[in-house]
């Protein structure tokens, strides 16, 4: 077996944890080797164009079509995720409903961009609530690195908006760029509800529509530029016009893939690393951690390197380095343990296992409110994330849809077929009908918390392997009724928004009859995932309840560093990308220190 020559630090994947911590160490002069699993696709203009292409021609517009899987590296797909012959092994009585993507850029190539910062009441579930486990950090300890991820990913918003449920900023600061225009849909939204009193428990809040961190580019505050787009030369001149993908055009496909790249993707990230000390290795599948039995020292990580995506041969080498960190996502990452034997502290690597089921609510608004424009969501009603309630139920957001009934219906094709097969509508009658109706469209998004639980879990099986003979991700997965209440508080709240709107209320879960169903006291529920997959080596202050330190540590193996959401105790409700990025940049600072030494 081929050995590589040695680097200060081994990265196993090119994702956005990867790539943040690949570009700090490479600023202080330290040599990293990415492994990553997938091709090195996005790395020019013309091969991102030709996922563009390959997203225009799908018929499915799911997250993973623009960005197709090689045989040596698969990807839960989310057309297939329900019915088990896809990536995933689910064993389970829920179907986890979420993918990921393996290519270079990882997942935050088809994301949505939401880039909320966790609240200071979700590092503290366990005291503040009686519920979950606490944070061995806490808000004030990583707020300067949500600082930093703010810069690095590049999000747009004002801090007037997101001051709210204890989130504060220091003096002075604000987001490096302001934020996406609240599209008309919000506004009316907003019109209608601000101010609207919602009763939890013994609670009542007040809710209000509220603009959202976005990455986004918007318009740069302070000389901020947004940087790293694929084949986008820089020029630093005083008045130069924007290029291309440094402003949001408001195409509405952020997920799965900005046209004009606009919206921020971990490849951004690794474009603006210093080249002579990074060396990314593509189409190479980190297969085994190589471990010192005596000390625990991980000294070198086993990988399968393939030539053609299309098919199944390659050579195995050995990569090693000083420190080895895995950045290849929550179910990646435990899975490469458990494929090593390293299964952490009482067994808990692969544990845990989180995400946030979310339902749809859809309606029809009593007049046009401009609906298929704009970014997908621009903004979300965010009150009800925090509050006493949640020592009985889970918190849950709203976003607020500017694609009409996309999401949850297929809309507007399925519009369009309904009006001529149902309807036998054809001519300037279709148009009416389409044009009356299409433009009212208003959609929902209710994402709720998920509490740790051991028993939610991936493993993996000998008789479950990839065509490159790595175990594919057995996953244990079940919705207990802390969330399952947590659903059904967040519909009722859907509804009476509607009601105060005046919007029609259309919520049929039969249409979405590809979600699957959840049942809480003679209620159905179609949920899915939101991409948000955690906990899997959830982080703590002593080995008996975690598998990883504060600083991304694992316990066991003091040179290996397990990054990115599967890393959370507990997850809250805010959209995990910008909290992990936030502690890959922490990690990075004491990678740094520590490796300069
Ligand atoms: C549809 C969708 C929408 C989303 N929207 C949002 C949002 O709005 N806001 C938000 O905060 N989050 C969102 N997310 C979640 C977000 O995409 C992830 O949290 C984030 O991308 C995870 O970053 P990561 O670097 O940890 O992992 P990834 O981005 O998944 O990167 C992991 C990398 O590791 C590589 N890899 C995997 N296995 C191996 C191996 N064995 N060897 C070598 N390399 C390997 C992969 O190919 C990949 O490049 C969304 C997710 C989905 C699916
Ligand atoms: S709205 Fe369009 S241009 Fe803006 S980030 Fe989304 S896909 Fe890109």
């Amino acid at each position: 077996m081929t050995k590589d020559a040695a680097f200060d630090t081994v990265i196993v994947g090119a994702g956005v944890a990867g790539a943040l911590i690949a570009k700090h160490l490479t600023d202080a002069g330290l040599t990293v080797l990415v492994l990553e699993a997938g091709p090195g696709t996005s790395r020019g203009l013309d091969d991102y164009t030709r996922h563009l292409e390959r997203f225009h021609a799908a018929s499915a517009k799911s997250p993973e079509s623009p960005w197709p899987p090689a045989v040596g590296a698969p990807q839960p797909d989310t057309t297939a995720l329900r019915d088990n012959d896809g990536y995933f092994v689910q064993r389970g009585p829920n179907p986890y409903g979420s993918s990921y993507t393996r290519l270079w850029g990882g997942s935050t190539l088809h994301w949505l961009g939401v880039s909320l910062r966790m609240l200071p009441e979700d590092f503290r579930m366990r005291s503040r609530h009686g519920v979950g486990r606490d944070w061995p950090l806490d808000y004030t300890a990583l707020a300067p690195y949500y600082g930093r991820a703010e810069r690095e990913i590049g999000v747009s918003a004002d801090v007037a908006d997101q001051s709210y449920l204890g989130v504060t900023f220091p003096e002075g600061y604000d987001y490096p760029m302001r934020r996406v225009p609240p599209s008309y849909a919000d506004r009316v939204l907003a019109a209608a509800v601000d101010g609207m009193p919602v009763t939890l428990g013994d609670e009542e809040i007040a809710i209000r529509v509220r603009s959202y961190p976005a990455a986004r580019n918007s318009i740069p505050r302070d000389g901020y530029r947004p940087a790293g787009a694929v084949d986008i030369r820089t020029d630093d001149g005083p008045s130069v016009p924007p290029r291309q993908g440094e402003r949001c055009q408001g195409n509405t496909s952020c997920t799965p893939i900005c046209p004009v790249q606009a919206k921020y993707h971990a490849g951004k990230t690794l474009a603006q690393a210093d080249r002579r000390f990074l060396t990314v290795r593509v189409q190479a599948v980190a297969s085994r951690i190589l471990v010192d039995p005596a000390s625990g020292a991980v000294r070198g990580i086993e990988y399968k390197r393939y030539d053609d995506p299309a098919t199944a041969a390659h050579t195995t080498r050995i990569a090693t380095g000083r420190t080895y960190i895995l950045a290849a996502h929550a179910v990646e990452n435990a899975k490469l343990m458990l494929a090593s034997g390293l299964e952490g502290p009482r067994g808990q690597v692969g544990r845990t296992l989180m995400d946030h089921p979310a339902l749809y609510a859809w309606g029809l608004a009593p007049l046009d409110i401009g609906a298929y424009r704009g970014p997908q969501s621009t903004s979300g009603i965010e009150d009800l994330r925090g509050g006493a309630f949640r020592a009985r139920h889970a918190a849950f957001r709203f976003d607020v849809g500017n694609d009409g009934w996309r999401a949850s219906t297929g809309a507007p094709d399925t519009a369009v077929s309904d009006a001529v097969m149902a309807r036998n509508l054809f001519g300037p009658a279709l148009r009416a009908q389409l044009g009356a109706t299409l433009p009212r469209h208003v959609r929902l998004s209710l994402a709720v918390e998920q509490l740790p639980d051991p028993d939610n879990r991936v493993s993996i099986d000998p008789a479950c392997l990839d065509p490159l003979g790595n175990p594919r991700p057995v996953i244990d997965y079940r919705i207990d009724d802390y969330t399952l209440a947590g659903m059904a508080a967040a519909s009722d709240v859907a509804r009476a928004v509607f009601r105060r709107a005046g919007v029609t209320d259309c919520t049929d879960p039969s249409k979405g009859s590809w979600f699957p169903s959840v049942f809480y006291r003679g209620r159905e529920f179609r949920y899915h995932g939101m991409g948000h997959f955690a906990g899997t080596h959830a982080m703590g202050a002593d080995p008996a309840g975690s598998v990883i330190d504060a600083d991304q540590r694992a316990w066991e193996h003091r040179n290996l560093f397990l990054v990115g959401s599967g890393s959370f105790p507990t997850m809250g409700t805010s959209n995990p990308t910008l909290t992990l990025a936030a502690l890959a940049l922490r990690t990075a600072d004491r990678l740094v220190e520590e490796l300069a030494r």
